[in-house]
């Protein structure tokens, strides 16, 4: 059977996927990064939307529609700050890709693409995190049969050599 898995370097808003993942703050009312473009990119409606969630905790993931992304839905997780690593950062960002594709599955989606939750402002280690992505997506699937494909949707040349490197020896 073909690997789910798949590292893409490319512009998140730009994919046709069911779902995209936005890694957000938790007051899902727009940021800098990802965040920011995904915003800009689906319009004003989403922002209203987003003000109706009252938030979303760390770990945690909200669904909304994706209004002019070719995207269906956008799933709002919240990335933990790195703090060196013994602030349970490793956990909350495995239940931000589990979570994501839960709700991603509820929804029926197929497709969902993901960015490098955390890894921007939020200073977690690219290497770290890409693992814990790959290990957790890869944990996780088997008990979502809705969920056909996953991206992981590098921005920069170097996070999609990390990637690509561990999807790589995921797949042997
Ligand atoms: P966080 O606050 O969770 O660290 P950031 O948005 O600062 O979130 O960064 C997360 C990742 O998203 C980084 O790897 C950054 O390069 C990437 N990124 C920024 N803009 C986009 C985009 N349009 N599409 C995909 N990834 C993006």
């Amino acid at each position: 059977m073909p690997s789910p898995l798949h590292v893409l370097q490319a512009d998140i808003t730009t994919l046709k996927v069911d779902a995209i993942v936005n890694a957000a703050n938790s007051s899902l009312l727009g940021g800098g990064g990802v965040d920011g473009a995904i915003h800009r990119a689906a319009g004003p409606e989403l922002l209203q939307e987003c003000r109706l969630l009252n938030g979303c905790k760390v770990g945690e993931a909200k669904l909304t529609k994706g209004y002019r992304l070719p995207a269906k839905f956008i799933i709002h997780t919240v990335g933990p700050v790195w703090h060196g690593g013994k602030r349970n950062e490793a956990d909350l960002l495995a239940s931000c890709y589990r979570n994501s594709l839960q709700i991603a599955a509820s929804h029926g989606a197929h497709s969902i693409a993901f960015p490098c939750i955390s890894t921007g402002v939020y200073g977690y280690p690219v290497e770290l995190a890409a693992q814990i992505a790959v290990t957790t997506v890869n944990s996780t699937l088997p008990q979502l049969d809705s969920i056909r494909e996953v991206i992981f949707c590098c921005f920069s040349a170097s996070d999609f050599a990390v990637y690509q490197k561990l999807v790589d020896a995921a797949a042997e």
